[in-house]
């Protein structure tokens, strides 16, 4: 190609504002910085094609270049994801799926002004834990409550208000490495307090505690080690004896529930985990635990217990810097109200407790509609499978819930797997035992369908 052919198709080229014109009057989205951003790039790159001695596209490709890159730049990055994984509360994807009743207030609340911090009777600036703080108190059976950013954020905040240049005491069988990079040690030193270990990885004793309490001593820690557990030769203190101590010597127990259940989770088939009531009703001054977890509720940290101590954690500066806004405000307080229902509610009106509670008989119907409504390749084939569903999110780490689901077999199980994630929705799963594993149990209603056309389509590109 010649200098002069080659100018002569670059001076073809339609100026920015041209194609912008063309496209304006149909283009989906009205959002004009976009589409100029859209047809810049894709003029950019058209120079670079010719450039490179290739053959200019037609107007109509430009046309359809641009839209496909309009679509790109404007769609969210939040994708979302259908979860066969098995994993009820997936940090990575987010934990929670929030409760109906959740939705509509985070809604209702984002579209418009709300009494968020304002006191009605006065016109005056009051606080934003009233909406949460009675209804924790409620079902905690607590003087006091405040919400921070999420659990690590209130342990961070705790720490700082009622021990900064002073002593916790803690057994070293609960310096614990939560995930994300929250640690303990790490979180202690950041709030300024000094952290005193006791006891040893596998045991510590009451008298471990009771020898390390000295003038300088403001609190005494116990952290759920959530998602680990010791076994065999261990022992911990029960948080009634540590609540005993520090009344002896006037130091508050704070307990770090993590995940702090509001309800008994025996009665979904689950082993126990300990709730926010039972370590309030043990006398823990302060408990912290997360609305994401068991609560099913939005990212937050809950700080619950004696008024004295809660007090004096809302006003410590690092409250300021850790609240949280309206939309959590809102889709907490209606996560909680569950609370006040019982088992059967909590199954029928929360797809939290909706998962724990599906009973395997049911999931396998599940997984046998799934294959039906399969078309695959030749090259592939699909079975039920028996899987395993964990709660997640450092809960109950150890107990597998029996469930059932699907198991892919393809020519390659790595480049399926991928393919589904890069789908619109993504479709998380597990790859086992030489299987795409697609757990039934944390499928939401009317995803069954879709993941089965996800998976037919992706199959298909890849090996029909
Ligand atoms: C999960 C957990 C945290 C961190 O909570 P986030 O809400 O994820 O910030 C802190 N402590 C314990 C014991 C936990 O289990």
């Amino acid at each position: 190609m010649t200098d002069v052919e080659l100018n002569e198709k670059l001076r073809n080229l339609p100026a920015v504002h041209e194609l912008v014109e063309k496209i304006s009057g149909e283009a989906q989205s009205g959002a004009p910085a976009a589409l100029l951003m859209a047809c810049r790039s894709v003029i950019e790159n058209e120079r670079a094609f010719i450039l490179e001695g290739k053959e200019p596209e037609t107007p109509e490709q430009l046309r359809e270049n641009v839209l496909v890159e309009l679509d790109r730049i404007t769609r969210s990055s939040m994708k979302n994801v259908i979860n066969a994984t098995g994993i009820i509360l997936h940090t990575a994807l987010g934990r929670a799926c929030l409760p109906d009743s959740a939705v509509e207030a985070v809604s209702r609340v984002a579209q418009g002004y709300s009494i968020l911090q304002w006191d009605g009777e006065t016109g005056r600036r009051g606080h934003r834990d009233i909406h949460t703080e009675r209804l924790i108190c409620e079902l905690a059976g607590s003087e006091a409550a405040t919400i921070a950013n999420n659990n690590a954020g209130a342990t961070l905040l705790v720490l700082a208000a009622l021990a900064r240049g002073r002593e916790v005491i803690v057994s070293r069988g609960q310096l614990v490495e939560i995930g994300g990079a929250f640690r303990i040690p790490e979180v202690m030193k950041q709030s300024g307090a000094i952290m005193h270990e006791v006891g040893c990885t596998n045991r510590t004793h009451l008298r471990d505690y009771r020898e390390a309490i000295n003038e300088n001593t403001a609190v005494i820690l116990r952290v759920h080690p959530s998602n680990y557990r010791i076994k065999g030769f261990s022992g911990e203190v029960p948080l009634e004896q540590l609540v005993e101590l520090g009344e002896e010597f006037g130091i508050p127990v704070v307990d770090d529930l993590g995940a702090g259940s509001y309800i008994d989770l025996s009665k979904f088939g689950l082993p126990s985990e300990p709730t926010v009531q039972s370590s309030i009703n043990a006398g823990a001054a302060v408990v912290t635990s997360s609305g994401d977890k068991l609560i099913g509720g939005p990212q937050a940290g809950i700080i619950t217990g004696k008024k004295e101590f809660i007090q004096k954690i809302k006003k410590h500066p690092l409250a300021r810097a850790l609240r949280v806004g309206k939309l959590t405000i809102a889709a907490l307080e209606a996560s909680l109200m569950l609370f006040r229902e019982d088992a059967e509610y909590l199954v029928d009106n929360h797809p939290l407790y909706r998962m724990f509670a599906a009973d395997v008989d049911h999931l396998r119907k599940e997984a046998d509609k799934f294959l039906t409504l399969l078309k695959l390749p030749a090259s592939c084939s699909a079975s039920i499978q028996e899987t395993d569903s964990y709660v997640g999110s450092g809960a109950l780490p150890d107990h597998a819930i029996p469930s059932a689901g699907a198991g892919l077999a393809s020519p390659d199980n790595e480049a399926l797997a991928r393919k589904l994630r890069l789908g619109s929705p993504a479709v998380a799963s597990r790859i086992e035992d030489g299987l795409i594993k697609l757990d039934m149990r944390t499928l939401q209603p009317g995803e069954l369908e879709v993941l089965a056309s996800l998976v037919n389509n992706a199959a298909q590109d890849l090996w029909a």
